[in-house]
């Protein structure tokens, strides 16, 4: 009956647990902490493994919350992908990226994740064209992630959107590799320059024997594609030993340092090697 309905509504109402009125409230939150500067990009400096010096930086985005102090991304990206925000502040978090890193001496590259519903949208090349127009930052400096979800449930725009990313000069990676449910066919269609490895399959190395064995097949199936290979989440030197020996040619992970701020990767970025 109606009257049932409208009782089960509001049952569900009261009964939203504390966490997720939280999260509710978080949610609805976000675009003032934009305006009021809580969002900071931190950066985790990318390595060669071969002599170990850096090659780039990924970007990660940081929200420190007046209230409630450091939320990590796995927190509020979902939130923001949930109302939609997240276009917006994926939008701001290339421009930044972006504006930083042209003033670097050093011409190191950055990457810079992309969620789905930025991939969704029509304009997003013209959005990078812009933002790299509007900071000066060279397009072959510039590398967007992307994750495979994010790709399979936008194939027709990926498809459109990779071409025109390619054609301005920016390169393409494929984030979280070998999560996905079909990862391989997905690699196949695309135009990538680097598969990232994730970093579930790097905790386990050198020693579980299935780590080993999907790291060792995706170095392999990377360099017959002509694609460079990173592994992510390298924490130990027998890691790093490991991926180096298989041929995996670039690493990232707390090993080489955490993710900072930008005022403290500054002394790398612009180093004018004179010593
Ligand atoms: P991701 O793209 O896979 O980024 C790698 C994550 O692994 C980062 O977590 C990084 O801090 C962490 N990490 C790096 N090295 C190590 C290591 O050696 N050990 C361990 N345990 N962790 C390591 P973070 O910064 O918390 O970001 C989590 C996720 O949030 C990212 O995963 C990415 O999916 C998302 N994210 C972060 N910034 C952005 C952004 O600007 N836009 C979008 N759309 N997503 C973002
Ligand atoms: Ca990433
Ligand atoms: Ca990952
Ligand atoms: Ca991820």
């Amino acid at each position: 009956s109606k009257r049932g309905t409208a009782g089960a509504l509001a049952f569900y109402d009261e009964d939203l647990d504390h966490g997720e009125r939280q999260m509710n409230a978080l949610a609805l939150d976000m675009r003032r902490a934009l305006e009021d500067g809580e969002f900071r990009l931190f950066y985790q400096q990318q390595h060669l493994t071969n002599d170990r010096s850096i090659f780039g930086f990924e970007v990660l985005l940081r929200w420190f919350h007046k209230d409630r102090g450091l939320i990590p991304p796995d927190d509020f990206i979902p939130l923001a992908e949930r109302t939609g925000f997240i276009t917006t502040l994926g939008e701001w978090v290339l421009r930044q990226a972006c504006a930083d890193a042209a003033r670097w001496k050093q011409p190191y590259q950055v990457g810079v994740n992309v969620a789905p519903q930025q991939l969704a949208d029509l304009h997003f090349p013209e959005k990078v064209a812009d933002i790299l127009r509007e900071t000066g930052f060279p397009a072959n400096r510039l590398e967007l992630e992307f994750t495979e979800s994010g790709i399979v449930e936008n194939v027709y725009r990926a498809h459109e959107t990779f071409a025109r990313l390619r054609a301005l000069g920016v390169k393409i990676a494929m984030d979280d590799f070998g999560t996905g449910y079909s990862s391989l066919a997905t690699l196949q269609q695309f135009p990538f320059n680097k598969i990232k490895i994730d970093r579930s399959f790097v905790s386990g190395l050198p020693d579980d024997a299935l780590s080993a064995a999907i790291v060792r097949s995706t170095v392999i199936i990377s360099k017959s594609l002509g694609l460079r290979v990173l592994a992510e989440g390298v924490e130990t030197e027998e890691q790093l030993e490991f991926l180096r020996r298989e041929g995996c040619t670039r690493a990232q992970g707390y090993y080489f340092g955490k993710p900072k701020p930008r005022d403290e990767i500054e002394i790398i970025v612009n180093d004018d090697g004179v010593f």
